[in-house]
C-alpha cells in the first residue's frame, strides 16, 4: 500500500519572474508534513521553486518521511506524441528530451522556439500553437491550426471539464508553457533524488511526483478560500490538506489508474471524495428540510408534490470509473465528448477501385492499377498517382491520392487496368472522416443510462472507461404485525407480505440495487433499531404501512421524532398520506400499506425522485390519450389513477377501484390518469393512458 507522510502541492507557472511581492499566476507551494500545514510559500520564479523543492526533499528524506509532490501541469502528452518525438512511447523520454533543450533564465527562455522546432521536425503546423511573442516564429502559429496530427487532449483532459490542451502555449488559462518549462525541472529533481513519477512508475521510492489539477474541486476551494487569499495559494493549500487527509487506502484507490503514456490527473473521477477530504465538514447531500412543504397547504396537489421533490432532491450516490464492459445500465456521471472522430479517417463504403477526382461526363475511361490494395485495417502506404486507380475494400482508409471510389460491379478489369464509365461524383462511395461524429463533439449528458448502442458509440469514439454513478441501493421494508413471510403458517388475522416482493421487483426493474430489509413489527423500538440498521445498508428506503397518524403508525411517529419527517397529504387516489423523511441522512419514502396505493405512489412519486437520487435527473412518464372504454363520474379536488389496459385502441379500467385489490395490479398494463377537476367520463371520451413501460416496468 502506498503511504506518504508529507505532501507538497505546487501551482506552477510558465512565465517569467514575477517579482518579490506575492502575486497570482506565479508559483505557490504548500506543504503538509506529518499532518501539520506550513503557510504556503510564494516563489517568484522557477529557479527559486526548484531550489525550494530540492531543499524540501532533502529535509524530508533526512527525517525519514515519504514525500508526495503534486504539480499542476500535465506529465504527458496525447497518445502518439512521445513516439513521434523520441521514437519511444515512454513519456519520461519526453521529459529527458525537453530537459536537454529547454533553456530557462528568470527573464527569458526558449520555450516558443523549442515548440516551433518540434512542429517543424514533425512536418506540420502544430501540434503546438499560440506563439505569445512579438516576433513571428517559423513553425509556430498564433492561432490553432486547422489540421491536427495528434489528439487535442489527453483522455483525462477530455474527462475533466474545462481542462486546456497542452498544445496551447499562450492565452488565458493555457497550460502548454507550464509543461515545457516544468518538465525539465521535474526531470532534474527526479534524477537527483531518484523520485518515482506517477502513473508511469510504481510509487515505491521515498519521493513521488504526481499530477494534480485543483479545479477538480473548484467549488470546495472557493468555499474554503480565505478572504482576499490569492487563488493559487488557496488551491495548493487546500489540495495539500485534502491529500494529507485521505487514508492510504483511499489515496491508493485514486492512484490506481492505467495511463502509461498520457499520464493522469490524480483524483479525477473521485472529485466528491477529494472535496470531502479537503473539508470533512461537508453538508449532507440532502438538507434536513428537503421534504418540508410550504406551511398552510392542506391537500397538496400532485403537481406541487412532484415539483417539490424535483427541486429539493439531489444525487446521493458517489462516482466511480468503470470499463465499458461494466458500464451497461449505469448512469453517466459526466458529460461525454468523442475522443476520436467516427470514422477516424476517410474510408471507402464499398468494395471497388479508388482514384482521384470523379468523372464529369458519360465518357468511358481506362485507368492503370497501382500494385497493392487497401483493406480495412491494412492501409495502403504509398501514393496513388493522378490518373491511376487502386483496389480498395470496404472500410479501408482512403490511400493518399484517392478521394472517389467506383463500385467493383461498375468496372471491368484485366488485372492491370480498369475500365469504367462516368459520370461519378467526386467523393462517391466514400465516407468522410467525422461524418458520423467529430472529435470533441458532445455525445452524452451526465445522467444518461448507458444503452447497448451507447457502448458502440463510446467504443468507436475512443472511450474505454467512463465515470458512472455508484448503483443506488434501494432498501425495502414492510411494517405491520399482521405480515408473514412467504411459506410461514398463517394464523388468524395474518396476511402474507405483498408489498415487499413488489417493491423489490420495482427496484430491480428500475436498475437499482434491491436491498431486502425484511418486515418490522408494529413496535416503535424495534422499528427504530431496524431503521438504524437499514440506513447503513441502503441509500434510500421505501417502507410500506404505518405511515398514517393512527396508534400503530410508528413509521410516521418515528420520522416525526427524528425531526425530519413530513406528512404529505397529497390530493391523490389511491394513496393516503405519504410519510417522507430523512433517517440518519437517508431519505425514507413511507408508502401507504395498501398494495394498490403503495404501487401507485411508488410509480408516481418514488420513481422520479429515485431518478434524481441516483443521478439520472428528473424524468416524467410519458402517456397518451385514448378513448375511454368505460363510464365514470369523478369528484373534484384530487387526481386519480385507475388500473387500466389498452384493448382495441381504447382504455379499459379494472372492475373495482378498491385499493386492496392486488389482482387488479396484475390485470393492468398501465394507469389511466384523471386530472384534478371534476369529470364525467363517457365511453369514447379521451383519457390519458400511461403504459407501465413509461414507468420503466
Ligand atoms: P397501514 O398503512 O399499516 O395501516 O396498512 C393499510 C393496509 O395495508 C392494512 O390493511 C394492512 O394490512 C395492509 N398492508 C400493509 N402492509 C402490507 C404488506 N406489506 N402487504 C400487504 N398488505 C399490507
Ligand atoms: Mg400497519
Amino acid at each position: 500500500m502506498v503511504s506518504f507522510d508529507s505532501f507538497a502541492m505546487v501551482d506552477w507557472s510558465g512565465g517569467k519572474d514575477r517579482g518579490a511581492a506575492p502575486k497570482a499566476d506565479a508559483i505557490w507551494i504548500a506543504v503538509v508534513r506529518g499532518g501539520q500545514a506550513d503557510a504556503p510559500v510564494y516563489c517568484r520564479n522557477r529557479q527559486v521553486a526548484e531550489d525550494l523543492l530540492a531543499a524540501l526533499i532533502e529535509e524530508e528524506r533526512a527525517a525519514g518521511r515519504r514525500l508526495l509532490i503534486g504539480v499542476d501541469f500535465p506529465f504527458g502528452y496525447p497518445a502518439g506524441f512521445a513516439a513521434a518525438l523520441t521514437g519511444s512511447d515512454d513519456p519520461l523520454g519526453v521529459w529527458d528530451w525537453l530537459e536537454a533543450r529547454i533553456e530557462d533564465a528568470p527573464e527569458a527562455n526558449n520555450r516558443f522556439d523549442v515548440a516551433a522546432g518540434i512542429n517543424r521536425a514533425l512536418g506540420g503546423e502544430g501540434p503546438f500553437w499560440g506563439n505569445g511573442l512579438q516576433r513571428d516564429i517559423d513553425g509556430l502559429s498564433r492561432t490553432k491550426p486547422e489540421t491536427a496530427a495528434f489528439p487535442e487532449k489527453r483522455e483525462c483532459e477530455s474527462r475533466a471539464k474545462g481542462a486546456f490542451s497542452c498544445w496551447q502555449l499562450s492565452g488565458a488559462g493555457s497550460v502548454g508553457s507550464q509543461v515545457l518549462m516544468g518538465l525539465p525541472v521535474l526531470t532534474r529533481l527526479r534524477r537527483r533524488f531518484d523520485a518515482a513519477v506517477w502513473p508511469f512508475e510504481p510509487l515505491d521510492k521515498p519521493v513521488g511526483l504526481v499530477e494534480i489539477w485543483p479545479s477538480l474541486i473548484a467549488r470546495t476551494i472557493e468555499a474554503l478560500r480565505e478572504e482576499s487569499e490569492i487563488k493559487d495559494r488557496a488551491q495548493v493549500r487546500i489540495m495539500a490538506r485534502a491529500l494529507a487527509n485521505l487514508s492510504p487506502d483511499r489515496l491508493g484507490a485514486m492512484l490506481d489508474v492505467d495511463a502509461p503514456e498520457e499520464g493522469w490527473i490524480l483524483g479525477l473521477g473521485h472529485e466528491e471524495e477529494l472535496a470531502r477530504a479537503a473539508d470533512p465538514l461537508q453538508p449532507p447531500p440532502l438538507s434536513n428540510d428537503c421534504f418540508a412543504l410550504p406551511p398552510g397547504v392542506d391537500w397538496t396537489p400532485v403537481e406541487d408534490a412532484l415539483a417539490h421533490l424535483r427541486n429539493n432532491l439531489g444525487p446521493v450516490v458517489g462516482v466511480e470509473r468503470r470499463g465499458l464492459s461494466e458500464a451497461l445500465g449505469r448512469v453517466l456521471a459526466e458529460d461525454i465528448a468523442a475522443r476520436r472522430a467516427n470514422p477516424p479517417q476517410p474510408n471507402t463504403a464499398v468494395d471497388g477501385y479508388g482514384f482521384a477526382g470523379g468523372l464529369q461526363d458519360t465518357a468511358s475511361v481506362t485507368l492503370p492499377l497501382v500494385e497493392g490494395r487497401a483493406a480495412a485495417g491494412v492501409p495502403f502506404k504509398g501514393q496513388v498517382p493522378a490518373g491511376h486507380a487502386i483496389r480498395v475494400l470496404t472500410g479501408a482508409a482512403l490511400p493518399d491520392g484517392v478521394d472517389t471510389v467506383v463500385l467493383e460491379e461498375d468496372v471491368t478489369t484485366d488485372g492491370a487496368r480498369i475500365a469504367l464509365r462516368g459520370p461519378l461524383k467526386q467523393g462517391a462511395n466514400t465516407r468522410e472522416a467525422g461524418e458520423d461524429v467529430k472529435a470533441g463533439e458532445a455525445l452524452f449528458d451526465a445522467g444518461r443510462r448507458v444503452t447497448p448502442a451507447d457502448l458502440a458509440l463510446l467504443s468507436a469514439t475512443g472511450h474505454d472507461a467512463v465515470a458512472v454513478r455508484k448503483p443506488l441501493r434501494l432498501g425495502v421494508l414492510s411494517t405491520g404485525d399482521e405480515l408473514l413471510e412467504p411459506g410461514q403458517t398463517a394464523g388468524p388475522g395474518q396476511i402474507y407480505d405483498a408489498n415487499r416482493p413488489m417493491l423489490l421487483g420495482l427496484a430491480a426493474r428500475w436498475g437499482y440495487q434491491p436491498v431486502d430489509l425484511g418486515i418490522a413489527p408494529d413496535d416503535r423500538e424495534a422499528l427504530r433499531a431496524r431503521l438504524d440498521a437499514s440506513a447503513e445498508q441502503a441509500d434510500v428506503i421505501l417502507t410500506s404501512g404505518g405511515a398514517s397518524a393512527g396508534d400503530e403508525d410508528h413509521m410516521s411517529a418515528l420520522l416525526r421524532e427524528a425531526g425530519a419527517m413530513q406528512m404529505w397529504r397529497i390530493a391523490v387516489k389511491p394513496g393516503r398520506p405519504l410519510a417522507l423523511g430523512l433517517w440518519r441522512g437517508v431519505p425514507v419514502f413511507g408508502l401507504p400499506g395498501n398494495p394498490v396505493a403503495a404501487m401507485v405512489c411508488a410509480l408516481v412519486f418514488a420513481l422520479p425522485a429515485l431518478g434524481v437520487l441516483a443521478g439520472e435527473g428528473w424524468q416524467e412518464p410519458q402517456g397518451f390519450d385514448l378513448p375511454a372504454a368505460f363510464e365514470k363520474r369523478k369528484k373534484p379536488g384530487r387526481r386519480e389513477y385507475l388500473r387500466a389496459r389498452m384493448r382495441d385502441g381504447r382504455a379499459d379500467v379494472f372492475k373495482s377501484e378498491g385499493s386492496g385489490r392486488i389482482s387488479g395490479l396484475s390485470w393492468a398494463e398501465g394507469l389511466v390518469e384523471l386530472g384534478d377537476g371534476a369529470r364525467h367520463i363517457r365511453p369514447g371520451d379521451p383519457v390519458r393512458f400511461i403504459p407501465f413501460g413509461s414507468f420503466r416496468l
